[in-house]
């Protein structure tokens, strides 16, 4: 097989065959192999260097009521990688009209009636995709959405006076192309917006979604650091956002009740957040793995794991 070289610098290529843009291990150009676009689309969430990383894990694990009683903790392995993923905002209409059942309360007697509704709005949303064939955690997918909760600031890769060598981090291979991609965001929109409204009432009568819009599309490369911990003679893994140092996920030295708590705390959570929450984190499957942000998702987001407590109020 003949040797790619990169088109910048002449260093040669080691390409994953799977992979669609390659990032040069010298230079840090994109050269991409096979594709549908151009560098310009091309973007990457700087990272926090692999020391202030650290140093966010041990702050969290300190402010951490569970961590924070072990004296011999101690990080063992810190790793990091840019994970691609593709973004866009998708506007179109929605046109719905569906039943539900009203019970009103006529002196002892409740009578149930049936009402019909229907609505014609405009819809804006912005959804991503992870632009790998494998299904990302979901500490990843948090990581992901983070992008857009924070409007995180990105750097065109093609910048050349960015110091790259700071952050230089793996970039794991893009393996879905532009056209799939919102051939598939757009799919999986219109079927999340679906289970929105069949969730509204008893019956869907008609239902019908167009997206006529898709615009800020672009292939924005994520900084996720996984770290690897000794507490109490076991080991632990935490995953943290590289661009702010947020601890999204920590696996933790945990009792049996505790981690009771925490799986009755993640289904109440998909119950508060509604239906749509509940498919996007429930089903699997690459192209489920699209997460549509939604007010409730992001809500559901920003209240994290630290749900335990409101949770139990909900199920009681
Ligand atoms: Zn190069």
């Amino acid at each position: 097989m003949e040797e790619l070289r990169c088109m910048r610098c002449g260093a040669p290529l080691t390409v994953d065959p799977e992979s669609l843009i390659d990032i040069c291990d010298y230079c840090g150009y994109p050269n991409i192999i096979v594709s549908d676009f151009g560098p310009s689309l091309i973007h990457v969430v700087p990272s926090l260097p692999r020391s202030d990383v650290e140093n966010k894990f041990y702050e969290a694990a300190r402010s951490d009521p569970q961590l924070s009683k072990f004296r011999d903790l101690e990080v063992i392995e810190i790793t990091g990688a840019y994970h691609p993923a593709w973004y866009a905002s998708l506007k179109g209409t929605v046109t719905a009209s569906w039943q539900i059942t009203q019970y009103e309360q006529r002196g002892k007697r409740v009578v149930a009636r049936k009402a019909y509704l229907r609505e014609v709005k405009n819809i804006s949303r912005r959804v991503f995709l992870p632009a790998r064939r494998r299904i990302p955690s979901s500490a990843v997918r948090d990581v992901l959405a983070g992008y857009i909760v924070k409007s995180s600031k990105t750097i065109p890769l093609v910048q050349e006076d960015y110091e790259w060598e700071k952050i230089k981090l793996e970039f794991l291979g893009v393996e879905v192309g532009k056209g799939e991609a919102v051939r598939i965001m757009i799919d999986k929109l219109v079927d999340a917006l679906r289970s929105e409204y069949r969730a509204r009432g008893e019956k869907l009568d008609f239902f019908s979604a167009k997206v006529s819009e898709v615009t800020d599309l672009k292939l924005v490369y994520v900084p996720v650091w996984s770290v690897t911990y000794v507490v109490g003679g076991a080991s632990y893994t935490a995953v943290l956002d590289g661009y702010d140092g947020y601890c999204v996920y920590r696996s933790e030295p945990l009792t049996a009740t505790e981690r009771l708590a925490r799986m009755l705390g993640g289904l109440a959570l998909s119950m508060v957040s509604g239906s749509l929450f509940a498919t996007t984190a429930t089903v699997v499957g690459f192209e489920n793995s699209l997460l549509v942000l939604g007010g409730l998702t992001l809500a559901a987001y920003s209240i994290g794991r630290s749900i335990v407590e409101s949770a139990r109020v909900e199920r009681a």
